[in-house]
Parts: C-alpha cells; sequence; structure tokens
C-alpha cells in the first residue's frame, strides 16, 4: 500500500474507532467491563479473525485503535506479557479449547501472565532447555528450573517450554505449554538485583502437573511456538508506554492507573536501564564549558548523533511491523544500538559525575540517584530480549549470508547432547 493510501485509510479507521468509542464510553463502569466491552466490540485486537474478539483488518489497525481510544480519554488493553506474548500465540497457535478459556482474561488483565523460558543453562540456546514434562494419562509432570522470570511473583500463568522427547534432536524435543502458576509444585524465589531492584525471579517446578489441553500447538511442536513468543517479543517491548489524557476522570481511569502503576514498578528501573541519554546534555552543560573537558562534551554530541539515528531506525522498525511485515535486520541493528548508547551515556555519566557516580541512590538527588542507577542498570539493556553478539549472529547469518556457527548438537538424539544423567554422552 503506498503512504497516501495508508494516510487515506488511517484516517477512516480513526474515525470508525471515535464513533464507536464515544457512543460506547462510560467512565463510571469498572475496569473489567469497560475492557470486556472493548473486547466484544472488536476494538481491542481488531487484526484478529471475527471469531476471536477481532474484525479482520491489517496489522497495524491495532496500534491506530489503541492510540486513538487512549487519546480520546479512554484505555485500552493492559500491558504486560498476557496481551504482549500469552495472547497473540494463544490466537496463532492455540486450540479453540484454549482461546475460549483464556484469551478474554487476558485481553481485559483479569489473568496475569509471565514467561518461563530463561534456564540456568539455556538463555541465548533456549532450545538447549532442559526442564522435562513426562507424559501421564491426560497430564504433563513437569520438573526444572526456570531464571530471570520477570514478575513470576505476582502472576496468575505463565508460558512455558519444556523438554518433553529426550531422544528427539534439540529442537524438535520441546513442548509449549500454559501453566496455572498458583498450584501445587510451583516455587518461586524473587532475586535481588545489583541495582537494588526486584523484578526477576527463579522458579522451581517440582512435580507440577499441567493437563495436556494446556500444550499450545502439539507435543513436540514447541520450539515454532516459541519462536512466534519471541517475536512478539520485540514489539512488545517496544509497547511499555502509559498515556491518559490530561484531566480524564471517571472510575475506569482510577483503576486503570492504579493497575498502571503497579505494572510499572516492576520496570522502573526501566528507562535508568537504556542510560538516561535524555540527562546528558543538560548534566554538561550545568557543569559549564571550565570544568568539563572537550572531550567529554564532544562525546557527548557523538552520542546524541548516534542515538537520533537509532530512533528513526527504531521508528522505521515499528512502522515494518505496524504493517504487518515480519521484521527484518532494522530490529536486530536498532537492537544493538539501543545497547550502544546505554553504554555510552553509562560512561558519560560516570565522567560527569567522577567518584560520586559510584555512591549508591539515596542521596536526595534525583539527577544523582538516577546516574548510580544507571551504572548498574545498564548492563541489562544488553542482555535482555537477545544479547548483542546473539544479534549479531543474526545480522551475519540471516542477513549478511555468513556460515553458521559450528553446532555438536544438529542431528543428534538431545540425549546425548544435553542430558547430564546420560549413561553415553558422546553423539552418535
Ligand atoms: C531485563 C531482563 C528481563 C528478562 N525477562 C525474562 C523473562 O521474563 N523470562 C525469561 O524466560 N527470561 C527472561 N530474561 C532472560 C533472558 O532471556 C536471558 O538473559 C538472555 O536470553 C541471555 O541468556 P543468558 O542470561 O543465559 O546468557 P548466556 O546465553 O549464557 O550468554 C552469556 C554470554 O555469552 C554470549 N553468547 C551466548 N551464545 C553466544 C553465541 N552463540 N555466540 C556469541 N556469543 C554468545 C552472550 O552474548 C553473553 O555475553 C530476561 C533478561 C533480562 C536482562
Amino acid at each position: 500500500m503506498d503512504s497516501v493510501n495508508t494516510a487515506a485509510s488511517e484516517e477512516h479507521v480513526r474515525n470508525q474507532v471515535l464513533t464507536w468509542f464515544e457512543q460506547a464510553w462510560d467512565p463510571s463502569l469498572n475496569l473489567l467491563k469497560w475492557r470486556r466491552r472493548l473486547v466484544d466490540s472488536g476494538w481491542a485486537v481488531p487484526s484478529w479473525s471475527r471469531e476471536w474478539f477481532g474484525l479482520e483488518r491489517p496489522a497495524w489497525v491495532d496500534a491506530v485503535a489503541h492510540r486513538v481510544i487512549r487519546q480520546a480519554g479512554g484505555v485500552a488493553l493492559p500491558l504486560g506479557a498476557g496481551p504482549g506474548l500469552a495472547a497473540p500465540t494463544l490466537y496463532e497457535h492455540g486450540s479453540d479449547e484454549l482461546k475460549a478459556r483464556l484469551l478474554q482474561p487476558t485481553l481485559t488483565g483479569e489473568l496475569e501472565w509471565c514467561q518461563l523460558f530463561s534456564e540456568p543453562g539455556a538463555g541465548s540456546d533456549l532450545a538447549g532447555l532442559k526442564a522435562t514434562a513426562e507424559r501421564d494419562g491426560d497430564s504433563w509432570i513437569v520438573n526444572g528450573q526456570k531464571v530471570w522470570n520477570t514478575s513470576a511473583d505476582h502472576a496468575d500463568m505463565a508460558i512455558l517450554v519444556a523438554r518433553t522427547d529426550w531422544d528427539a534432536v534439540k529442537h524438535a524435543g520441546i513442548t509449549y505449554f500454559v501453566l496455572d502458576m498458583r498450584q501445587p509444585g510451583v516455587e518461586v524465589r524473587p532475586i535481588r538485583q545489583m541495582n537494588n531492584h526486584q523484578s526477576f525471579n527463579e522458579v522451581f517446578l517440582t512435580n507440577a502437573v499441567i493437563p495436556h489441553a494446556n500444550v499450545v500447538g502439539h507435543p513436540g511442536g514447541g520450539w515454532r511456538v516459541a519462536r512466534a513468543t519471541l517475536a512478539h517479543e520485540r514489539s512488545f517491548t517496544m509497547t511499555r508506554d502509559v498515556y491518559f489524557k490530561p484531566g480524564a476522570v471517571g472510575r475506569v481511569i482510577d483503576e486503570a492507573r492504579i493497575e498502571a502503576e503497579a505494572y510499572l514498578k516492576t520496570y522502573e528501573w526501566y528507562p535508568q536501564r537504556k542510560g538516561r541519554f535524555d540527562l546528558l546534555i543538560e548534566r554538561a552543560a550545568a557543569r559549564g564549558d571550565r570544568t568539563v573537558a572537550p572531550t567529554v562534551t564532544d562525546e557527548v554530541m557523538r552520542t546524541w548523533t548516534f542515538e537520533r539515528s537509532a530512533s528513526l531506525t527504531a521508528q522505521r522498525a515499528r512502522v515494518v511491523r505496524e504493517q504487518g511485515h515480519p521484521p527484518g535486520a532494522e530490529g536486530s541493528i536498532g537492537k544493538l544500538a539501543l545497547s550502544e548508547v546505554a553504554r555510552r551515556s553509562g560512561l558519560l555519566h560516570g565522567r560527569l559525575s567522577g567518584a560520586a557516580a559510584m555512591l549508591a541512590g539515596g542521596s536526595g538527588d534525583p539527577v544523582h540517584d538516577a546516574v548510580a542507577e544507571v551504572l548498574t542498570s545498564t548492563p541489562a539493556q544488553s542482555i535482555a530480549g537477545g544479547t548483542d553478539e546473539v544479534q549479531k549472529n543474526i545480522l551475519g547469518e540471516a542477513m549478511l549470508g555468513l556460515p553458521k556457527e559450528p553446532s555438536v548438537d544438529r542431528g543428534v538424539a538431545y540425549r546425548h547432547v544435553g542430558r547430564p544423567d546420560a549413561d553415553d554422552q558422546s553423539p552418535e
């Protein structure tokens, strides 16, 4: 679609959403009733089919609808792994029974979700996971450990990947499940980070029972489903924005503000994770020419230029995704650029603060406290959502066509590679 046609149809969608919103909006409703009304109307996820709460519109319409509703003074979908990761994965790969049971309460925010993917020995190499699910009649019994699971301490449900066939090759022995977090055999232990926040957890699964009906896709087909979730994760990380129209009041708004505050508590260190580039120019200017070395001001401007071009690349990636195209190289390039901005900004904050940057927060000076948190939070930027090295591998292999890394586990039953208690550890 060319840009003139896109603009014309965007205007048409905006008008349609606004017309619906003006007759549907009732700020005296409670949040749940409002969200159910929104979901039933099809404007919560207009790109989905009519059978499943949608209107069969192109993918870009979702973002436009949410923007229009918020700008008009209303409330759209909740934030988080539920609407961002679980719902689209269930919509694309779940059985009708799972969709009927879980999609609506996920979109309304009644169910909170977390992602149980990473393990102590399986992060970048997620397909090397070892948590094991064994079939027992109409159930699966899961044992193993997950780690770095954001919000697992208050989630109702989880998306989980586990190994169900050790005799299959690495990627073919994995199954994707939906797990009830509030059941025996699920133990969540919070992790305190070096920036003193606590948003991650370890999750220990000991004989946790999952009904067979909670398999997403089919047994052994979990890698394909996990890849779908990871593709959504890229867009999900970009939509952590909260917006309430100034002056908007009413019960729905009050409850949505409380919900957003609770959600953002987990992520309050995320701006610092990005390096607080926004404070750099102000801080360099406040120090004055005589105390800031020209090399520092030079580097601030270099970082500013780099950040601007990275933001434009990120915008380009967002537009491509909103138009329903699969993410291309710009996703990995944008992710690498964010890491670079965070690293450079952290170094510059350190040079501007001198030794004081090493003091922990709690000084009462918000800028100083932010700097201390920047230094302990920026390393996470180049790990979350795929490390820098992994992004470089993706760019090298998928975009530049460079040879793949050598692998010892291709074509071999995973039992011979990844199982610590296997009799025979050597590949056949
Ligand atoms: C803020 C944040 C939130 C997260 N939230 C969640 C969550 O909710 N749920 C969840 O399941 N996980 C979550 N994670 C975990 C995250 O997915 C992993 O940390 C990430 O995949 C990296 O895995 P790892 O930590 O095991 O590091 P490893 O994979 O062990 O990597 C260690 C180092 O080796 C390098 N490396 C690894 N493989 C290669 C290779 N092939 N070539 C070159 N270098 C390589 C890496 O780049 C890295 O420098 C979160 C992480 C962060 C930081």
